[in-house]
């Protein structure tokens, strides 16, 4: 790794890096606050929030057992590395970072609404900053992280919605298919019973067709 990093160690076995782009985000909630101490605590915050974003993919990655490589934050983003995941399991990675935000966003709203969260001066000092990004910061995250380009998360997690198309599509191909050859919907073993059953019934017809010519070349 690069002198861009700074390593800050690991988390399960998992190297986590820092990049130095992190300091954009002071300069950037600055302008939020216009306040040297709001800005630092806010920064913290801001760095909570990528934390728990990538958390969610790596939560999503361990019930999924994948293995999880890497996790690197860099100024307004995080990245998750892992190794190869299926289709269906890199949808619900992609999720996983957002569901964690979403998560934090409720638990922040709830706590919004605790009587003198922001009116107590010294609880206001941290709260209001810390709220601010948990709820204000975080929703913008979230719409930045769904975006469907680039390398955003939005790109592969959307990826849900062609692919249901497609199964939806396919569902009604073969209910259709069932419709035209009714026999197509049938288990194996039914199938066979059907054959085995006009089989018999067909030995039958035979077999009475044929004393019924007996009996009759018998009358002749
Ligand atoms: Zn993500």
């Amino acid at each position: 790794m690069d002198k861009n990093f700074w390593q800050l160690g690991a988390w399960r076995g998992v190297p986590v890096a820092l990049h130095w782009t992190v300091l954009f985000v002071f300069v950037w909630l600055y302008f939020f606050f216009r306040d040297f101490l709001a800005t630092v605590i806010a920064s913290f915050a801001f760095f909570g929030l990528l934390v728990v974003h990538e958390l969610g993919h790596a939560a999503m990655l361990r019930w999924k057992k994948i293995e999880v490589e890497r996790i690197t934050f860099f100024g307004l983003h995080g990245s998750t590395e892992y190794s190869w995941a299926s289709a269906v399991n890199e949808i619900l990675i992609a999720w996983g970072g957002v569901a964690a935000q979403l998560v934090l966003l409720l638990v922040a709203i709830a706590i919004s609404f605790v009587p003198g969260i922001s009116s107590t001066p010294i609880v206001s000092t941290i709260a209001v900053p810390v709220l601010f990004v948990f709820i204000q910061v975080n929703i913008f995250m979230m719409v930045v992280a769904l975006l469907p380009i680039g390398p955003f998360d939005g790109r592969r997690a959307w990826a849900v919605i062609p692919r249901t198309r497609d199964r939806m599509r396919q569902r009604r191909k073969a209910a259709n298919a069932r419709k035209v050859d009714p026999e197509k919907g049938l288990s194996k073993a039914k199938r066979r019973e059907l054959e085995d059953a006009s089989a018999k019934e067909a030995a039958a017809l035979l077999e009475k067709l044929s004393r019924n010519t007996r009996s009759r070349n018998e009358d002749a």
